[in-house]
């Protein structure tokens, strides 16, 4: 058994939650702490309950100054990159010495989570590097899978790989081309969105939900999708599913559950068991 919730997503925080009886892990603090407690709460969670937090990259909407004085005061252990662990020093100072680098052989433990990291396409003069997490738990032999990429420009098969067979994903669904080439963003920011090492569109979320189905072989996997960090000005909740739908109906594709992340609001937890 394995729970699943996603506190907030978007340019204006980041954070999920993952747990079972023994450990609940944070994936992200870009929150504000008062809003991570009070949703951690309305899950039944104290912070004492945390086990440890993962970091996917140092842009500020997924470690906030406040995210990680909650993190460091509470004591919860945060595992990241080393290229991380400088983006954030050179943000945050010595805060950063309280971080721990993950490990690239073979991922990790946190209890009975075995947490793998793989590299994504994200990067800008701020941030050095970002990671994309699977999560997996085995219980009597069975596995328990969740997928989590936010933030990439595009999708490879490496990072195809390391998502098939989750029972939830998480991908990024950012923005509708459109509404992007249309808006009053500078162009410089437009065409870093756009790179490959800027934002994930529509479609190729759509596309990359169906390769991972593809590539899955595992009963329930992409049982439940979620897109997350969509674009308040360059993207709807409508819009984004919509894209989804019609590409995973158009493969025969239905028994996928798909769900809009929410920037400011927490989802629906979901259960697997
Ligand atoms: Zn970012």
């Amino acid at each position: 058994m394995l729970n699943f919730c996603i506190l907030a997503s978007g340019s204006s925080g980041n954070c999920s939650v993952l747990w079972n009886e023994s450990v609940a892990v944070l994936i992200d603090c870009g929150c504000s702490a008062k809003y991570i407690v009070e949703n951690l709460a309305s899950l039944g969670i104290e912070p004492c309950n945390l086990t440890a937090a993962v970091i996917t990259h140092a842009h500020i909407d997924h470690i906030s100054a406040s995210g990680l004085n909650f993190l460091l005061k509470n004591n919860i252990p945060v595992h990241l990159h080393e290229d991380t662990l400088e983006d954030i020093f050179r943000k945050y100072g010595n805060k950063a010495d309280e971080c721990y680098s993950v490990s690239f052989n073979g991922g990790f433990k946190i209890k009975d989570i075995v947490v793998e990291p793989f590299n994504v396409y994200h990067k800008d003069e701020r941030i050095s590097r970002t990671l994309g997490f699977s999560f997996s738990s085995f219980v009597q032999g069975k596995k328990y899978k969740v997928g989590y990429v936010t933030d990439t420009g595009k999708v490879c098969k490496n990072m195809i790989k390391s998502l098939s067979d989750s029972n939830i994903l998480v991908i990024e669904s950012n923005y509708d081309r459109e509404m992007l080439d249309s808006s009053f963003r500078p162009y410089e920011n437009k065409r870093w969105v756009l790179s490959d090492w800027g934002h994930l569109a529509n479609e190729d979320a759509a596309h990359a939900i169906a390769e991972i189905k593809a590539a899955s072989t595992a009963p329930d996997s992409l049982k439940y999708v979620f897109l997350a960090h969509l674009s308040y000005h360059h993207n709807s909740p409508e819009l984004a599913l919509q894209v989804s739908k019609k590409m995973l109906y158009s493969q025969d594709i239905n028994d996928v559950k798909l769900f809009a992340a929410k920037r400011k609001e927490r989802c629906q937890a979901i259960k697997i068991k």
